[in-house]
């Protein structure tokens, strides 16, 4: 039996995070990074970016081991003993800690009665699957039109392969976006080359040929293709912390410290965690990459002694083809919009209003005002259009 001062169950951003946090306050105390996958911790995002325009495979690896951390690759923990203090893993053997650290992320949607070899893109090894797929002109059917779904569909195509797009809404990133820009997306994707299908849920998932897809919607489409891709969101990985009583609603529960349940041996962070969100009021659950390194970070320094609520809210970012943009808060294509754009559709801000206060900024093609978008949220002031093209200056 190991024995750890803390135990890490995860080995993502979140996880990792929490072990660069955990060695800021406490140079030596053990570390048991748990990862299910058989791979040490890396970098979601080059999956669906860089590493479809060239980037080197070996940049994405985050060397967490040379933090002194004893990682266990391909060992999922299956259960807790909260009064034991001890954690058993899926081949019966268990571990005792100190402090617990929940890291589990989420797991994809998928669809069901599909084919077992539909990627439900997340990992590395979805990476390696659709590499193999992609040569020229191979057909791949992605399905949805949200993160995952948008930018998978512009790789392939810039790695010229055949790509349609089919998804429910009526846009790309139509749950963000207002609809005049999410149906600008819509056209620069087709002008790009991608047979992009908004309106469309799909029906049934069957096979064309030795081992092809043909994938049929509910209006009656009818799609071959060599691969099919689906993003179609994530669930929170709960089950261990259900399984031990913990407090989940939609991810695990946490204080500002990431304390589950008021306990000062049990923490969650990262996707998984429902935490304080002091910007906006309220909680929220957040799936995106500053918030997985921040808030582990945060949570681990918690764990070593650092005693530093997470008051930080974090913003995310996605590139679609040559657009992209940074973002923070609720940017929720439902709230009403106060837009200001310095070239339709190319260059602008969008807030996301209540009572006329900004609630989000959608910042389109503006970089490095994520903090200033931040800090008008935080100030609750009516927001002006003046104010909005200022984060463009
Ligand atoms: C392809 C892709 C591209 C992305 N691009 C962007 C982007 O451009 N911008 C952005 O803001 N965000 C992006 N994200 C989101 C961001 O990467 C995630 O929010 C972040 O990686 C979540 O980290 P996490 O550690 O909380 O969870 P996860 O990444 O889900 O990691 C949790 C890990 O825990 C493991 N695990 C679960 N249960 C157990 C167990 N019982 N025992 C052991 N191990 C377990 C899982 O196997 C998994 O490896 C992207 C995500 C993906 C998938």
């Amino acid at each position: 039996m190991a024995d750890y001062k803390y135990l890490i169950v995860g080995g993502g951003l979140s996880g990792d995070g929490a072990c660069r946090g955990i060695r800021e306050h406490d140079p030596d105390g053990s570390i048991g990074l748990f990862a299910e996958e058989q791979h040490e911790p890396y970098a979601r995002p080059p999956l669906t970016k860089s590493l479809w325009k060239g980037k080197d495979e070996n940049t994405i690896w985050k060397e967490t081991t040379k933090l002194g951390v004893d990682l266990r690759t391909g060992t999922k923990i299956a259960s807790l003993d909260l009064d034991a203090h001890t954690a058993t893993d899926d081949t019966g053997e268990t571990h005792s800690y100190e402090q617990v650290l929940l890291a589990t992320g989420g797991t994809p949607r998928r669809l069901p009665s599909a084919p077992d070899d539909v990627i439900y893109y997340r990992t590395v090894d979805h990476y390696h699957r659709l590499r193999a797929h992609v040569r020229d002109g191979a057909r791949v059917t992605v399905i949805g039109g949200g993160f995952i779904g948008s930018e998978i569909a512009a790789a392939l195509a810039m790695n010229d392969c055949t790509v349609t797009i089919v998804f429910p809404g009526a846009g790309i990133g139509a749950k963000l976006f207002p609809s005049h820009l999410s149906s600008f997306v819509n056209e620069y994707y087709r002008d790009k080359g991608v047979n992009v299908l908004p309106g469309e849920e799909v029906a049934e998932i069957g096979r064309a040929g030795d081992a092809g897809f043909r994938v049929v919607t509910a209006g009656g489409r009818s799609i071959d293709a060599d691969a099919v891709v689906a993003g179609l969101g994530i669930e929170p990985r709960t089950e261990l912390a259900e399984a031990a009583g913990l407090s989940v609603d939609d991810g695990v529960v946490v204080d500002e410290y990431g304390h589950v349940d008021g306990r000062d041996d049990v923490f969650a962070a990262g996707d998984v965690a429902r935490f304080p969100a002091a910007l906006l009021g309220g909680t929220r659950r957040v799936e995106h990459v500053n918030h997985a390194t921040t808030h582990g970070r945060y949570v681990g320094a918690n764990m070593a002694g650092a005693d530093t609520p997470y008051d930080y809210f974090p913003y995310f970012y996605s590139d679609l083809f040559d657009l992209g943009y940074e973002a923070i808060g609720d940017v929720d294509s439902r709230l009403q919009t106060v837009e200001e754009w310095a070239e339709p559709n190319r260059k602008g801000v969008v807030c996301y209003v209540e009572d006329g206060k900004p609630r989000g900024f959608l910042l389109w093609d503006v970089w490095d005002k994520v903090d200033a978008a931040r800090n008008l949220i935080g100030a609750g002031e009516p927001i002006t259009s003046e104010t909005i093209r200022g984060l463009m200056e």
